[in-house]
């Protein structure tokens, strides 16, 4: 077939990034295409996810977010009686052997697409920028992206990762249900300014005649520039220049606004699209759900979504059965669900019932924010580690199972001999590696058994018998199905 390239990518923010940088790095051919003239400035999401620094380990940009980000600060309240209260925002949370990022971290977001595009550059690929998609069409070869300027991009997948006004989610007819509340809104900027230090997440509590408020400053780690958030106490208020001054005017200790950067305002907007499929075209990130801000979790969704796409259009590229490709809605629609209505729960807490703050979430949603529970699993009731579950970590030796993942898509943890060579894998000897026995304590294995991980993180098979071969989709951890599509 004539295609210009093997996959399109629309939108270069975090999640087209990581769908680009997870083709290339296998060597596929890739074009990311951004209708924007640069890189986005704003922070807008800073939170990541520890699940979400695990599955971005073998892309090779964990260790650069992490020096870059900060897990750090702790919480300072600032009663509106002057009284100030200090918290650990995440307590009890520390890295143990199979975990070994346990908290969430902070980094603004332009940060986090900055260092992706370096990680892009590194395989070869770049963004072309001033190129917005209009219009998507597709037969039976490929599909042809049509740009505003009418150039025409074919290629044999698309990758639609346009963010929440997606035009390629409107250009396949997808329904974006869900809802809108334009009462409930939050100014969001990057500013720099004097007066707070840089060890603490400030929170200011608001009161006004009608209700409760916050303004939030978070110091934004390797900038100068802090992320603030405000919720205005006031029924009417304006989400303005005028505004942010008059409220930081009123809060002690005394904070002087230096510059006022990226700001904008959000509003709630829960919604999330019907199909992420369409024939050969796919949804990624807002493009197929958008999320509350409250929480962090929309940008870990979305980096989360295409990390599952990527290496599945590789494999399919590759000659694996197309019908893998299938088990990308059935694995990440249910998660984008559930993760909707946490977002949405975490949002009541922040935004409506005024007097909380972020580190007040009942330890429950704190703890499904982690995203560490996301799973594949068909089975929610079975006990124990099974298909579809996160695949933990554990120390061997002088490494660890994370760094022994780095070389490899998919990794095979042979337990009691039963280390042989697998087709398409490296098979580790957990006898011989598993000197301290932390391998077993994750695993729980069965005498004799094998355990195969995919290359997104997840626990694809364990048994004691004949494994599936690699890149069938009967290896994938028995995906969230309707009964009559499963194989
Ligand atoms: C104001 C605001 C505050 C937020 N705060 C948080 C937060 O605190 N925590 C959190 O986790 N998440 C937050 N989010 C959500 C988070 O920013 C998003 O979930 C994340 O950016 C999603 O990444 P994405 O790559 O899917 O989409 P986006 O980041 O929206 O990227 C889409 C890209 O597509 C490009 N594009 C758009 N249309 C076209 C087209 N037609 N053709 C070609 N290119 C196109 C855009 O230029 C852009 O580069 C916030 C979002 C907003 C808007």
């Amino acid at each position: 077939m004539d295609t210009d390239t093997e996959v399109t990518v629309v939108g270069a923010g975090p999640t087209g990034l990581v769908a680009a940088a997870e083709l290339a790095r296998r060597g596929r051919r890739v074009r990311v295409l951004d209708g924007a003239p640069g890189a986005f400035p704003g922070p807008r999401g800073n939170g990541i996810q520890p699940r979400t620094l695990e599955v971005l380990d073998p892309l090779g940009v964990t260790d650069r977010l992490v020096a870059l980000g900060t897990f750090g600060l702790s919480f300072r309240q600032y009663a509106t009686d002057g009284a100030v209260r200090e918290r650990d925002r995440h307590p009890g949370l520390d890295p143990t052997p199979d975990k070994p990022f346990a908290r969430p971290m902070i980094i603004p977001q332009w940060r986090t697409t900055q260092v992706l595009r370096e990680r892009l550059a590194d395989f070869g690929a770049a963004v072309e920028q001033n190129a917005r998609v209009v219009a998507v069409e597709q037969d039976r070869n490929g599909t042809t992206a049509v740009l505003a300027d009418r150039r025409r991009v074919r290629s044999r997948y698309l990758v639609g990762a346009d963010g929440g006004s997606s035009a390629v989610r409107r250009a396949l007819g997808v329904g974006f249900l869900g809802e809108t509340r334009d009462e409930v809104r939050m100014l969001l900027a990057e500013v720099e300014l004097d007066g707070l230090d840089r060890d603490h997440w400030h929170q200011f509590d608001l009161v006004g005649a009608h209700g409760a408020g916050f303004l939030s400053l978070c110091p934004m780690p390797a900038s100068p520039t802090w992320a603030l958030g405000l919720r205005s106490p006031d029924p009417g208020w304006e989400a303005d220049d005028a505004t942010l001054h008059a409220v930081v005017d009123g809060i002690r200790p005394r904070v002087r606004l230096r510059r006022i950067g990226w700001s904008s305002t959000w509003r709630l907007n829960v919604r999330m699209a019907d199909r992420f499929r369409v024939g050969r075209a796919f949804l990624a990130g807002d493009a197929a759900h958008v999320h509350s801000p409250a929480g962090g979790q929309g940008l870990n969704t979305g980096i989360q979504d295409a990390v599952n796409l990527g290496w599945k259009l590789a494999a399919v590229l590759d000659g694996a059965e197309e019908a893998l490709l299938d088990t990308y809605e059935a694995e990440r629609k249910p998660v984008a669900a559930e993760v909707l209505g946490l977002s949405s729960e975490l949002s009541r807490y922040v935004l409506e019932t005024g007097a909380t703050g972020y580190a007040d979430r009942p330890a429950a949603l704190a703890r499904q924010g982690l995203q560490f529970d996301i799973s594949y699993r068909a089975d929610p009731g079975e006990p124990g580690l099974r298909p579809g579950d996160r695949a933990p970590d554990a120390p061997l030796g002088d490494t660890t199972l994370f760094l022994l993942r780095r070389r490899a898509d998919w990794t095979v943890l042979a337990f009691d001999g039963t280390a042989e060579p697998v087709v398409g894998a490296q098979v580790l000897d957990a006898d011989a590696l598993d000197a301290d026995g932390c391998l077993r304590r994750a695993y729980e294995p069965l005498p004799g058994e094998r355990v195969l991980i995919r290359p997104d993180g997840h626990l694809g098979w364990r048994g004691t018998g004949a494994m599936p071969a690699i890149g069938a989709r009967s290896a994938l951890g028995l995906p969230r199905m309707p009964a009559d599509r499963q194989g």
